[in-house]
């Protein structure tokens, strides 16, 4: 893995946080992307050289919505910049991880993306993500 790419903040309310962590970072979120096949919607925050990602469902099935309800709002999820997510994929997986998606979808921040199940690593969702380069 190369780098931590971003932290996943999900979050009841994408306007009232938005305002909260502008002021926490002392700088305004730079774009805000809905991702339809997950039911969120994202917002993007730079501190120095790292992202902060918040995240708030779109409907009741979104598994944003779901882990509100379960655990309440707050870190979600670690995502990892790879260089190549499906060598990295086959790799974590023969270390015995177990993949939520097995074909990288497309995440918000033009990325592909695939999920780590947390039962494997103590808790924490993790995501790769490599940049979609066209
Ligand atoms: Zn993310």
């Amino acid at each position: 893995m190369l780098k931590i790419e971003h932290i996943g903040i999900a979050v009841k309310d994408l306007n009232q946080s938005n305002a909260l962590f502008a002021k926490l970072f002392g700088e305004a979120h730079y774009k805000i992307e809905a991702v339809e096949s997950e039911g969120v919607k994202t917002s993007f925050f730079k501190v120095g050289q790292n992202k902060i990602e918040l995240l708030e469902a779109t409907n009741s099935n979104s598994p944003i919505a779901k882990f509100i309800e379960k655990k309440g709002e707050g870190i979600h999820h670690i995502a990892f910049d790879v260089a190549d997510i499906h060598t990295e994929k086959e790799r974590l997986k023969a270390e015995g991880f177990v993949v939520l998606n097995e074909t990288p979808k497309k995440g918000a921040d033009n990325k592909w993306v695939v999920f780590l199940h947390p039962k494997g690593t103590n808790g924490v969702l993790v995501e790769l993500c490599q940049e979609i380069k066209d």
